[in-house]
């Protein structure tokens, strides 16, 4: 091909995708709009009236939406009927996005969770929503007092049972070892020797560093949590190599506050909302607002955002 006839085949091209682009857009757009219409479509049973079998046959036929979607949306509108600020995010981002918080919004709540979903994923909002559900934040309106005595009860007599898959030399072993002790005391003993072994390697934190993470600082970060993401109750594998103090303006590497997490976990710390993210992960909590008074750490975090590195690349 001749230099104008490539350019002129690259025009075209870029015409194509970028009228599918725009259609694609469109097309979604209209789509969310019949989604928000299903419920009224059932309650008046409308499809019936026009033909079809079912809603789902009408849903299908007239809009493209699938059997699973229609149930989404009939049941995700139904929670979200007296919360307008999520119907305006189903109208922006789809259905799919209300299904981590149908049912925790409530009609007071309906804001800030509006304000939540429109800045974050859908697997964002999931994690996001389910620490919701398990910290006292849950319960704005419950007595706090009351609540962290309760707590604190609780954890005094909490136990948590694990059920485990064991060869039965492996067995043998643990029996021996817990002898007449108990396993709690057993497996504290192992945790520790665990962590002595991974300690005794911490290599000494790289100043004034590339961006990339030295490969010894990254295989003790990883073996503290064997490769797990870190954040309390996780058990997702790990995506990020997270810098609790923000890399771009520390340029340091420190085996201390590099943290492994998976993507959902990672991104609500650069959301803003985790707390005391600078204490170790055990401490971390999930917060209501991300801090508006740490104006530099946000202008990093949305420079991490918008220059988003991959794997391993540490954020
Ligand atoms: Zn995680």
């Amino acid at each position: 091909m001749t230099n104008v006839a490539q350019n002129t085949q690259k025009i075209l091209e870029k015409d194509l995708h970028e009228k599918f682009t725009f259609y694609g857009k469109n097309a979604l757009k209209w789509k969310r709009k019949c989604t928000i219409l299903l419920p009224e479509i059932a309650k008046y049973r409308i499809w019936e009236k026009k033909g079809f079998s079912s809603i789902y046959e009408y849903a299908a036929k007239l809009a493209g939406i699938n059997n699973a979607s229609v149930n989404v949306a009939l049941w995700a509108m139904r929670k979200i009927e007296d919360k307008p600020e999520l119907k305006r995010v189903v109208e922006e981002k789809g259905i799919e996005i209300i299904r981590p918080i149908a049912n925790i919004a409530t009609p007071e709540t309906a804001a800030f969770w509006a304000e939540k979903a429109m800045g974050m994923s859908k697997n964002t909002l999931a994690a996001y929503a389910k620490e919701y559900k398990k910290s006292e934040l849950g319960s704005p309106c419950a007595d706090s007092k009351n609540y962290y005595e309760n707590q604190t009860l609780f954890s005094d007599l909490s136990v948590e049972q694990i059920t485990m898959d064991l060869s039965p030399e492996t067995a043998e072993q643990l029996q021996k070892l817990k002898g007449q002790g108990n396993w709690n005391e057993l497996m504290q003993k192992l945790l520790q020797a665990y962590q002595a072994r991974v300690e005794a390697k911490k290599p000494i934190p790289q100043e004034n560093a590339k961006r990339y993470v030295p490969a010894k600082i990254e295989k003790y970060v990883l073996a503290k949590t064997n490769n797990t993401c870190a954040f309390p109750g996780c058990t997702k594998e790990y995506k990020y190599l997270h810098h609790t103090w923000r890399f771009a303006l520390t340029k340091t590497h420190d085996p201390d506050t590099l943290i492994p997490l998976c993507k959902p976990h990672e991104r609500l710390a650069h959301a803003g909302l985790i707390e005391n993210e600078n204490q170790p992960p055990e401490n971390w909590k999930i917060k209501l607002e991300a801090d508006k008074t740490s104006e530099k750490w946000l202008k990093v975090d949305k420079w991490v955002a918008e220059h988003y590195a991959g794997k391993n690349a540490g954020t």
